[in-house]
């Protein structure tokens, strides 16, 4: 890491909910310049952290990670949450590539509030994540700093450690004062744009790594859409609106079976295998298109 000659410049692990805007934040009460680093997987994308990098005004670097993240998330060493949500392996993953890129910055800082989240934001957990990640030292967590141990950066006096804070717990309360005091009006629920900390979407998702283990981003993405239906591994999916009939109509590829009604009004079906397509899909397909073209027919009247 070089030693800083002008402006301190930081790198901080952006997803554009509160926690990290607070981060950004207090950072730049110093005069450090930020940039934001924020990713996009499967599970989750980049929007949210697009808009609040605009309205912080600071620069994003957007990190495309889905294949490397799928792969993780499959198998995580640390274990799952209460969905399926590897937070310590995901946040640790995040944090490697951040340091890929900390060439012209002098730290990293994220938005991480000790204590907030059980699994990945305990003690434990955060001094892991600061060790494996190769950023000892390098790693500031502002909004807790204070009751954390001294980083390099605030003994060399790159960052005031008077100035950061010693939040800490579950209860919001402070980083909602915090945001009135700085004018922030718009900001997420907490894990707001990660489906793998969805109940329904973890349900799914198990069950299809189930029948087909070696699963890749195209089928993950059909988890999001329409209802969903197993015939042994072979997977029926019933569009639920015109929208999720287009967009499950854009992910069938080749092999898919798409079944689209055309003199009547009804939902888009399809049936996806890895081995071969089952007659009983058929049938129960054609059973759903029953079931379902009906309930479009009496919203429509
Ligand atoms: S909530 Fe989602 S994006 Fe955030 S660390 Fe957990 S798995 Fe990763």
């Amino acid at each position: 890491m070089r030693a800083k000659k002008t402006r301190i410049k930081a790198l901080v692990l952006f997803s554009g909910g509160l926690d990290s805007i607070l981060a950004v934040k207090l950072l730049q009460e110093q005069d450090i310049d930020v940039t934001g680093i924020s990713f996009v997987s499967y599970f989750f994308n980049a929007d949210l952290a697009e808009k609040a990098a605009k309205n912080l005004n600071i620069k994003l670097k957007i990190v495309d990670f889905s294949d490397e993240h799928l792969t993780l998330v499959k198998n995580p060493h640390y274990g799952y949450g209460k969905a399926i949500n590897p937070c310590i392996d995901c946040h640790l993953m995040m944090i490697k590539k951040t340091k890929e890129r900390l060439e012209k910055f002098d730290f990293v800082a994220t938005g991480e509030v000790l204590g907030e989240r059980p699994m990945s934001q305990n003690k434990q957990a955060l001094e892991l994540i600061e060790k494996q990640s190769g950023l000892k030292g390098y790693l500031l967590r502002p909004l807790s700093a204070k009751l954390l141990e001294s980083t390099i950066v605030e003994k060399q006096g790159l960052v005031n450690r008077d100035k950061l804070l010693d939040i800490s717990g579950r209860s919001r309360k402070m980083q909602m004062v915090l945001a009135e005091k700085w004018g922030i009006k718009e900001y997420p629920t907490p894990a707001g744009g990660c489906c793998l900390t969805d109940l329904q979407f973890a349900h799914r998702f198990k069950e299809m790594l189930k029948y087909w283990p070696d699963c890749g981003g195209n089928d993950v993405l059909l988890l999001k859409l329409g209802r969903h239906f197993w015939e042994r591994e072979n997977l029926i999916i019933v569009g639920r609106n015109e929208q999720e009939n287009k967009e499950i109509k854009k992910l069938s590829q080749k092999g898919d079976l798409l079944i689209e009604p055309k003199e009547f009004p009804g939902p888009s079906i399809l049936i996806r295998s890895k081995t071969k397509i089952l007659n009983q899909s058929l049938i129960r397909a054609k059973e759903l298109m029953i079931k379902y073209a009906h309930k479009q027919r009496s919203i429509i009247k």
